[in-house]
């Protein structure tokens, strides 16, 4: 199986050729023909699994292939918008928007918050024909009556499970009402809960269902590891491991912002090169540590869970669960970093007494238990009983990036955040790689 099989331009073909694709990923291999066919689809996909190529290389094609609709004279409209949750997953795919498409005449745009809304009115004013958004800034947009879409052609949700958990339903409601009625709708969701089926059944007109396989060419790479260690003791280990096994471009995850920013200067003290991402800081200060941190300038980077989500870093090696996420569906998008697209990786979890349950949470969501060593001279202390887990001031709900500190000309109209304990929606969980694939929805499922 090659790209070449699908049809797609030479154009498309040779910017993935270049980008040092050859083979389709499962999820290529199944989404792409379904969306060059013109129809509505449901994917079940992670990020880790191509998913991006796999929407926008057919997008682009359809787009590049089809006479611009619309009015026929002034600048043409946007024809496909892609609506994300988070800013950092925005600028990947409009990166890839671009990049796969960078020998084709289509032009994409980024619309993301907690930036200056006035560059992007600017933006608007010249052609755009595939956006990239956040929906709360889109709806400013839309409020400020400087962006139209009533022209949009291909609609996809990416991420669409994450999406509702940061709160966004109501901005998705909105801004579906503005769409013209006929398109082709692409749902893509790592998991599928209720209020997913829901939006799918709403949504999809007789949905393509990709089923899709278990992630094996990823997920079976990583391997997977727990290190029992005392609470106290963690940041010590962290070093030590760093240090030991000269790993050189570690993600480290921890639960709170403000354990992130503990965490990180502690790193720097002992001569490690860490900086700390979260929702609490500077869209520019963000933008900036991934950048350092995927050139590979950094050497580790400290996140919080929606922080990282779209952090796409190729053949990232190591992930490090400082603390074990509350929400044992965490553990899957934050392993979701390492080993990917066919890379090896390996996801290491600091646990303490305190995250037992979490870790027995975890380990049924993704059948399979997780293999525990002990570091030689870091063994817990017996006689340190468990503690409720503190998610401090510093810590970060879903949806905090948005909701918290809503920058200006943000709409702040989300539900609150709903947070499941560890362990919901277990009821279903054969929506992992690790679990038997299912297919994908259904409608009245
Ligand atoms: P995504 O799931 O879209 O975030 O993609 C995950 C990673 O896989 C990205 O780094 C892509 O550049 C990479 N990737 C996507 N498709 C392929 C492919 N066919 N061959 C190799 N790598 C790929």
């Amino acid at each position: 199986m090659s790209f070449s099989t699908f049809g797609l331009s030479d154009e498309i073909i040779r910017a993935v050729t270049e980008r040092g694709y050859t083979v389709p990923t499962p999820i290529q291999t199944q989404a792409i023909p379904a969306v060059l066919a013109g129809g509505d689809l449901l994917a079940g996909a992670q990020t880790g699994t191509g998913k991006t190529a796999g929407f926008t290389l057919p997008i682009l094609h359809r787009l590049s292939d089809k006479s611009v609709k619309g009015p026929s004279s002034g600048r043409p409209p946007i024809r496909a918008l892609i609506l994300v949750p988070t800013r950092e997953l925005a600028a990947q795919v409009e990166e890839s928007v671009r990049d796969y498409g960078k020998y084709l005449k289509l032009s994409s745009m980024i619309m993301i918050g907690g930036v200056n809304i006035n560059p992007q009115i600017t933006r608007l004013k010249s052609r755009v024909d595939i956006l990239v958004a956040t929906p709360g800034r889109l709806l400013d947009h839309v409020q400020q009556k400087t962006l139209s879409l009533a022209h949009i052609e291909i609609l996809v949700l990416d991420e669409a499970d994450r999406m509702l958990d940061m709160g966004f339903i109501r901005d998705i409601k909105k801004i579906l009402a503005l769409l013209p009625k006929q398109r082709q709708n692409l749902l893509f969701s790592a998991t599928f809960s209720d209020e997913i089926q829901a939006l799918a059944d709403n949504l999809l007109n007789k949905p393509v269902m990709i089923e899709v396989a278990r992630r094996n060419a990823t997920a079976d790479k990583v391997t997977h590891v727990v290190h029992p260690v005392d609470r106290e003791r963690k940041k010590e280990l962290l070093a030590h491991l760093i240090k030991q096994h000269r790993w050189s471009q570690v993600l480290v995850f921890t639960r709170t912002k403000h354990g992130a920013n503990k965490l990180a200067e502690f790193l720097l003290a002992n001569s490690i090169p860490a900086l700390a991402i979260h929702g609490n800081k500077s869209q520019s200060a963000r933008t900036q540590a991934l950048a350092k941190f995927k050139a590979g300038d950094l050497q580790v980077l400290v996140a919080t869970d929606i922080a990282a989500r779209g952090i796409d870093i190729s053949e990232l090696p190591h992930v490090v669960n400082f603390e074990l996420p509350n929400v044992a569906e965490d553990y899957v998008h934050r392993i979701g970093r390492t080993g990917r697209a066919g890379s090896e990786g390996d996801a290491v979890s600091l646990v303490c007494v305190d995250e037992n349950k979490l870790l027995t949470a975890i380990e049924k969501l993704i059948k399979r238990e997780i293999p525990s060593q002990v570091i030689a001279g870091f063994e817990p202390d017996p006689r340190i009983k468990a503690e409720p887990i503190k998610n401090g001031r510093g810590g970060e709900p879903r949806g905090a990036t948005h909701s918290r500190n809503p920058p200006k000309n943000q709409t702040n109209n989300k539900k609150p955040a709903t947070k499941k304990p560890a362990g919901a929606g277990f009821a279903r969980p054969a929506t992992h790689h690790f679990a038997e694939p299912r297919r994908a929805g259904g409608r009245g499922r």
